[in-house]
């Protein structure tokens, strides 16, 4: 049989859902003839070949083998929320100023004294100095802030996560309250991580006492009964 535009759209709405008519139907064959066409097209060596050819390379695609999940809940588990988001302590205005004054960054002070000059008022205080640096860590001796400087949370730029981070990383929302960053459940993934590897096995008793039968008992309790069954062990003891 030659290998027709409309064979080919059959094999590919066949490897759909696997229904020769519906296949042949949607392909364009009339509605009549599906089901014989349908049998016609399917029962050809080269169509077979190249159907099988195309479920090999769909399984290559979509093949998610149990090692890449253990792997990717692995990832979870471990990944350090650090590399994700920090709460960080930086430096004060006053941390790196000379003789712990205000310290500007260059650009500010000129905005300042313009704003300054515009508005009449004195030329702003610069004793300072300048390079101000948001990033750095607040220093000891700073008389301002005592070595406390500002908390801030920060969070990483997600394009650059890689690795644990990367996966463990599932969104950000904004909300009312301000961003917030959400993970995947790092205690949920070590559990399956954990089951999958058998490490929570409880200790199953094969045989009761004596090597009898497992005895099976049904245990119904209520509320009253529990009371009454401590108030009788305090009575006894
Ligand atoms: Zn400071």
């Amino acid at each position: 049989m030659k290998i027709s535009a409309k064979v080919k759209r059959f094999i590919d709405e066949y490897l759909v859902d696997l229904n020769g008519a519906a296949a042949a139907r949607r392909a364009g064959y009339t509605d009549k003839s599906c089901r014989t066409s349908a049998a016609h097209i399917l029962a050809d060596p080269k169509v077979q070949e190249l159907l099988a050819a195309k479920m090999e390379e769909r399984s290559h695609r979509v093949e998610i083998t149990q090692d890449e999940v253990l792997k990717r809940l692995w990832a979870i588990g471990s990944a350090n929320p650090g590399e994700l988001m920090q709460f960080r302590r930086t430096c004060c205005r006053y941390c790196y100023g000379e003789g712990h004054e205000y310290q500007w960054t260059k650009g500010e002070y000129q905005r300042a004294r313009q704003q300054a000059d515009d508005d009449g008022k004195p030329i702003p205080d610069c004793s300072g100095g300048f390079g101000f640096d948001p990033n750095k860590p607040p220093v000891q001796g700073c008389t301002e802030c005592f070595g406390q400087g500002h908390g801030h949370v920060f969070l990483e730029d997600t394009r650059r996560l890689a690795g644990p981070a990367a996966t463990l990383f599932a969104g950000v929302k904004q909300s009312k309250e301000g961003l917030e960053v959400k993970t995947h459940d790092q205690v949920e993934a070590l559990k399956l991580v954990g089951q999958h590897l058998g490490m929570f096995k409880t200790k199953v008793e094969h045989t009761g006492p004596n090597g009898g039968p497992i005895e099976q008992k049904t245990v119904i309790v209520d509320e009253k009964e529990v009371k009454a069954a401590i108030a009788k062990l305090e009575r006894e003891y």
